[in-house]
């Protein structure tokens, strides 16, 4: 649909004024002309899902903060964000905080309704991993086709692929074990980006090894990761694909605010060269998550999780 209307700067000043992510509108603001909108953005401020340090419910807010100083014009890819999609705040999923089971069927509920649009694509932004789950089941149901799952670009120190944790089976370590199984994401499709060690035990690689998931660690992907990405756009060319962004994946000197922090990981600069190496690829959806805003440093980790969203938008708009 293209275009999306922001407050002028000189006249409703970056820190005035109501918090929307970017300062992009409100869904139920968006003018006619604008709707259905291309992305809509929303929070999902849940944390029950995690194994070691809460907190995450606390993201939506502080990367909304955060974002109001997030401009619209991408200079490596040479594109005007807001004059190519059309983007929407579609405020925050309901949830439960006491239960998994409740928190996924409220957010689904409100996923499904959002834009009330097949053609709208969903942005989540956590709350802990365990929320993209839910978002990628409906972007899945929106773009993908019920005989097979979507591609998915997956930055992490973490593969997330464990059965369960205290009979837990939707909990942040588990989110892409279950989206395989469910056929919601092909693993041999899935690329697993700046997963490290160390880990309870070797065992916890075989399940991505024995369904064909591509797994590169940071050193691997500073050497091939340039033509990974390139192999993964060729082979998927104009495919549904899903970007799922764990801020861990980033290291914490960088990103202290999170609740499972790996050390060794991405610079900031580092990350966002790696996304824009996916230009190209036809994202339906997305997911920024794991921002523990009360162990932040100066707001960094909000801030850089806050370009992270601008650059996924920035993939879609080059594309166009
Ligand atoms: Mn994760
Ligand atoms: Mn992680």
């Amino acid at each position: 649909m293209g275009k999306t209307i922001l407050p002028d700067a000189r006249v409703m000043p970056r820190f005035a004024g109501l918090c929307t992510f970017c300062r992009y509108p409100r869904l139920e603001d968006v003018a006619p002309e604008q709707s259905p909108v291309d992305w809509a953005i929303y929070g999902v401020p849940f944390d029950g899902g995690v194994t070691y340090r809460p907190g995450a419910r606390f993201g939506p807010r502080a990367i909304r903060e955060a974002s109001q100083y997030v401009k619209r014009y991408h200079v490596e890819h040479g594109v005007d964000v807001c004059d190519t999609l059309s983007i929407a705040d579609a405020g925050d999923a309901p949830i439960s905080p006491y239960s998994i089971p409740e928190t996924i069927e409220a957010h689904r509920n409100f996923a499904r309704e959002i834009g009330n649009a097949q053609s709208t694509r969903l942005l989540a932004v956590g709350g802990d991993h365990s929320i993209a789950y839910t978002n990628i089941q409906v972007a899945w149901e929106r773009f993908g086709s019920p005989k097979k799952g979507l591609a998915l670009i997956h930055f992490d120190s973490h593969l997330d692929t464990v059965d369960s944790v205290w009979g837990e089976k939707h909990g942040h370590a588990s989110v892409f074990r279950r989206a395989i199984e469910d056929g919601i994401v092909t693993p041999d499709r899935m690329l697993s980006i700046g997963v490290k060690g160390p880990l309870n035990s070797g065992d916890d690689l075989k399940f991505a090894a024995a369904n064909g998931v591509r797994v590169l660690s940071p050193d691997e992907f500073r050497r091939e990761g340039v033509k990974a990405a390139a192999d993964f756009l060729r082979r998927e060319g104009g495919e549904p694909v899903y970007l799922t962004f764990d801020i861990d994946v980033v290291d914490p000197a960088f990103a202290p605010g999170t609740g499972t922090p790996s050390i060794g990981g991405f610079t900031s600069g580092e990350v966002l060269a790696a996304l824009r190496l996916f230009k190209g690829a036809n994202l339906v959806g997305a997911d920024v998550v794991e921002v523990l805003p009360d162990r932040d440093v100066a707001g960094i980790t909000s801030l850089l999780a806050a370009h992270v969203i601008f650059e996924i938008l920035a993939l879609d708009a080059a594309r166009r």
